[in-house]
């Protein structure tokens, strides 16, 4: 994978090359950015090209030499890669340990050995422990990748050790280009409907667009009718049932936090009293999404049915708010 797929890597990527050309790499990279700007693709990039006998001047790996094929069929014995065990859950501790053992081993094929953490947000105080230790004592030969999509999340301790590449998201001319190139069936309008709803991230774009356009809008209509409070929950939460729900809820948790930070910059009274109340329903879908997932719920439509009543109450105090206010 080129880093040219995603024409928004340009910049973190020329920062890599600056890098790269001082021979300045550094031994751990902190690669962060939201969901959605195609961090995993940048990560495999960088470990094609530190792993690659013959790199180009622009540090793209070559894709033919033997440590390319190696990398094409997933085989590489250079790379090792970090990640949860379970969509959810902490990396482990062991884990970590196990990477201790593997840096002192001597490269295979390569001049260099790479490791992958993805989601290294994800980890508990001892496993953040260990990587420390791992940060602590470099290994001239070993370059550590880490994958956030919040740093802020991260221990200081951990940031400070990593040279951080932000991926950014693009601007909206930028994302819609590439989501047009993507797939031509959409109309420009509908690519800027999944963006906005994507908060700007085009690999999620693109992934609502293949869930099916014509849904999306339902829900947004559904969304719509339920924050003014005109909606029955009893056939909505039946029609819901199609929709992949766990999904849905974080979407609108999406919507309601971007809610939340506008209103946030306004400062004003009513903005205050707003606020709280987006927050009731960011609660609420978290809650949800609780219950949804665990196994011992197995009435899905009740409980949206619960959620989407909760929500309209939430809306109109919201409402009142704002009549009040007005
Ligand atoms: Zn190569």
């Amino acid at each position: 994978m080129s880093p040219a797929e995603y024409s928004w890597h340009q910049t973190p990527w020329s920062q890599i090359q600056l890098m790269q050309e001082q021979e300045r790499l550094p031994h751990a990279i902190l690669i962060s950015g939201r969901v959605g700007l195609g961090k995993k693709a940048f990560a495999n990039s960088l470990i094609n090209s530190i792993l690659c006998s013959h790199p180009d001047s622009e540090f793209n790996a070559c894709g033919q030499c033997h440590s390319c094929q190696l990398r094409a069929a997933d085989t590489h014995p250079d790379h090792t890669e970090i990640s949860p065990e379970a969509p959810g859950k902490q990396i482990k501790v062991d884990q970590i340990r196990q990477l201790k053992e593997a840096q002192s081993l001597m490269p295979k094929v390569s001049a260099a050995k790479t490791v992958l953490i993805t989601e290294a947000d994800q980890m508990n105080v001892s496993a953040y422990n260990s990587l420390l230790k791992l940060l602590e004592e470099p290994r001239d030969n070993t370059v550590l990748i880490l994958l956030t999509r919040n740093r802020d999340q991260l221990p200081v301790t951990i940031k400070s050790r990593c040279q951080t590449v932000t991926i950014p998201v693009p601007a909206a001319e930028i994302a819609l280009s590439w989501l047009k190139n993507h797939d031509a069936n959409f109309t420009d309008e509908q690519w800027q409907t999944l963006l906005r709803i994507s908060h700007g991230a085009p690999l999620v774009a693109a992934e609502l667009g293949e869930a099916g356009l014509e849904q999306q809008q339902q829900l947004l209509r559904d969304i719509a009718t339920l924050m003014r409070g005109q909606a029955n929950p009893v056939t909505m939460a039946v029609e819901w049932q199609s929709f992949d729900l766990k999904s849905v809820l974080l979407q609108i948790q999406a919507m309601m936090q971007t809610k939340i930070s506008k209103l946030l910059q306004s400062e004003t009274e009513i903005s205050a009293a707003l606020i709280q109340q987006y927050w009731h329903i960011v609660d609420c879908i978290t809650h949800t999404i609780k219950l949804i997932s665990s196994q011992n719920n197995p009435n899905k439509t009740l409980l949206i049915e619960d959620f989407m009543v909760k929500i309209m109450q939430h809306a109109n105090q919201i409402q009142q708010l704002q009549g009040m206010y007005r």
